[in-house]
């Protein structure tokens, strides 16, 4: 049996932090782990930000419902769904991505969660556990699937290099250039031929 592992932001949907940014007009939210290398100082930092302006999870997830995912996206995910079994390895929350995964069909999805106080403010998180793409995609070959995984960046190489194939889709350069290992896709065509000819050759 196949597998397909997917990424979601990037992939399916948009960056949510950098998209929720734009949208809310709160620069301070586009504060990557780039300029911020520690999670946890950047995670509580983004949830103070979004209490000091009285965001709540309603009003969060209005905002990322509006967003949609990608053009095209829904059309891929449908049809790749129809010859592989599908599951999306995600670092965001269960909270953020739900209104997308309706817009998606409701997809199987693995990620974090978030924890709301009785207002609806986000005071913490949870991370399931650390490097869980990668972990995920090694349980699946435990349990006998053949894996085929992509996804856009860094955060993606581990579950690619663990994946019995793994696939780059519209990549940064410097990302490109440093894991040249990885055929590259720039688009929904291009990756569904390269998981095409991956489930051939696995
Ligand atoms: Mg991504």
């Amino acid at each position: 049996m196949q597998l397909v592992c997917l990424d979601l932001e990037g992939v399916l949907v948009p960056e949510i932090w950098i998209e929720f940014a734009e949208r809310t007009g709160i620069p301070e939210l586009r504060r990557t782990t780039r300029d911020e290398p520690n999670y946890d100082t950047l995670m509580k930092y983004r949830l103070d930000l979004l209490k000091q302006h009285k965001l709540g999870l309603p009003d969060i997830q209005k905002v990322i419902s509006a967003m949609g995912p990608m053009a095209g996206a829904k059309d891929f995910l449908d049809a790749l769904r129809r010859d592989y079994q599908v599951i999306i390895l995600s670092d965001t929350f269960y909270e953020f991505a739900m209104p997308l995964m309706v817009q998606l069909n409701m997809p199987t999805l693995f990620c974090h969660k978030l924890e709301a106080d009785s207002a609806g403010f986000l005071v913490n998180y949870h991370l399931r556990m650390p490097n869980q793409k990668m972990e995920a995609v090694k349980r699946f070959k435990e349990i006998n699937f053949k894996v085929i995984a992509a996804g856009d960046s860094y955060n993606d190489t581990a579950m690619l290099g663990e994946a019995h194939a793994g696939i780059l889709f519209h990549p940064p350069q410097n990302v490109i250039d440093e894991f040249p290992q990885f055929p590259v896709t720039m688009n929904y065509s291009e990756l569904r031929t390269e998981i095409d000819k991956a489930s051939k050759r696995i």
